[in-house]
């Protein structure tokens, strides 16, 4: 089955009862058993539900992975990974991370003993020399938030395999639709379905996937034992999302291409940072392992703050919010909004500076798209 097919049907089964299209939304806490223990494969909803069940083979049938796993949350699913692991054990990342990925590994799990080694993960020898026999993980996003960086998914699986450790991907940015990681070499991937996924910025919900039969069944007891599962609400949205993640993303794609070159010639405009220009330090690496380049753009604006608070204010189709990945066009000034839990010293060397924008390219008509940006620059 070709990818576009397998948004709409991958790891749907026939629904028995009345033939529905869509998988139903079984709002239920248990299931009543014929006689003790002999249930229907469901016995109560934490551990399994249907509707869940439908999307978790989604994601699996989408990211040619074995299994699928669903979360309350990106960040649940997160959490679930990081309780594999033990006190004293070491994880490194990526130091241009999703800063709630950072609170959470740097606020939550060193408590309990984990170690976060961050670094720039783009710099191969740089991790060699950081890897030590605690090492258990390699944990890395790509595109990179909010500098668009292009970390080689292939180099890194390489490294993980000598040195046997594991390589999750965050690819939430880039979804199945561009980038397949686990086909490039990874162990786990995770989503934050909050964003293209779902795609409709309706709901929060988080995905695992993954092919090893052991950590599969580590990560289901997990997910069982603490708990972090969505409703079968959420699931019905995520899944009826991912019908046409395909055709958003295609979209999504073309209009920030078309963004991009636009900001490029803009004389109020210094840097922009997409990968599909050629000259963006990782332009190979993502032509080769994404099959487009996505729909998120940086860029920097000649002036001061106050420019740039004046700018962002001023859109009228864009939306000035958090969160990214819906149809509908976003503004985020990451020094203020996503990103500013991060110590400003920290902000400025990764280059998250104040006069840095960033878009997430929506659907809407291209332009309107570029008019309103052109009136919100001028
Ligand atoms: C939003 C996001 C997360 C967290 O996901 P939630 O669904 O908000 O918990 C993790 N990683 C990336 C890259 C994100 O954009």
């Amino acid at each position: 089955m070709k990818f576009n097919t397998k948004t709409i049907h991958g790891g749907q089964i026939k629904e028995k009862a009345y033939g529905a299209v869509m998988p139903p939304i079984y709002q239920t806490s248990t299931y009543s058993q014929k006689s003790p223990g002999e249930h229907s494969g469901y016995e109560y909803s934490r551990t399994q539900n249907p509707t869940r069940h439908a999307l978790e083979r989604s994601i699996a049938s989408l990211e040619n992975a074995k299994y699928g796993l669903a979360f309350s949350s990106g960040l649940s699913a997160i959490d679930a990974i990081m309780k594999l692991f033990s006190p004293g054990d070491e994880i490194i990342s990526t130091n241009d991370l999703y800063g709630g990925s950072y609170r959470l590994f740097e606020k939550v799990f060193k408590k309990f003993g984990l170690k976060f080694v961050f670094t720039d993960l783009r710099n191969l020898n740089e991790i060699e020399n950081l890897i030590s026999s605690k090492t258990k993980l390699i944990w890395v996003e790509t595109p990179t938030n909010p500098m668009i960086n292009i970390v080689d998914i292939e180099d890194l699986s390489k490294i993980c395999k000598t040195n046997n450790l594991l390589l999750a991907v965050d690819n939430t940015f880039s979804t199945p639709f561009l980038q397949k990681p686990i086909d490039l070499g990874a162990d786990i991937v995770m989503h934050s379905a909050t964003k293209f996924l779902a795609g409709h910025s309706d709901v929060i919900l988080g995905l695992l996937a993954l092919s090893n039969d052991e950590l599969a069944e580590k990560l289901f007891f997990m997910q069982n034992s603490s708990g972090a599962i969505c409703g079968p609400m959420d699931s019905f949205l995520t899944l009826r999302g991912i019908k046409t993640l395909h055709v958003r993303m295609q979209r999504h794609c073309e209009n920030a291409r078309v963004i991009a070159n636009y900001l490029k010639k803009h004389d109020k405009v210094d840097d922009v940072y997409w990968p599909g220009f050629e000259n963006h330090p990782n332009h190979n690496i993502a032509k080769s392992q994404m099959n487009d380049f996505g729909g998120m753009i940086s860029f920097t604006v000649k002036g001061n703050f106050d420019l740039v608070k004046r700018i962002t204010s001023s859109f009228k189709v864009f939306t000035l919010a958090e969160s990214l990945g819906g149809v509908e066009s976003l503004v985020n000034h990451p020094a203020t909004m996503t990103h500013a839990s991060i110590p400003k010293e920290e902000r400025d060397k990764i280059g998250i500076t104040d006069n840095l924008i960033r878009l997430s390219v929506g659907i809407e008509d291209i332009s309107d798209l570029v008019d309103d940006i052109k009136q919100a620059i001028n």
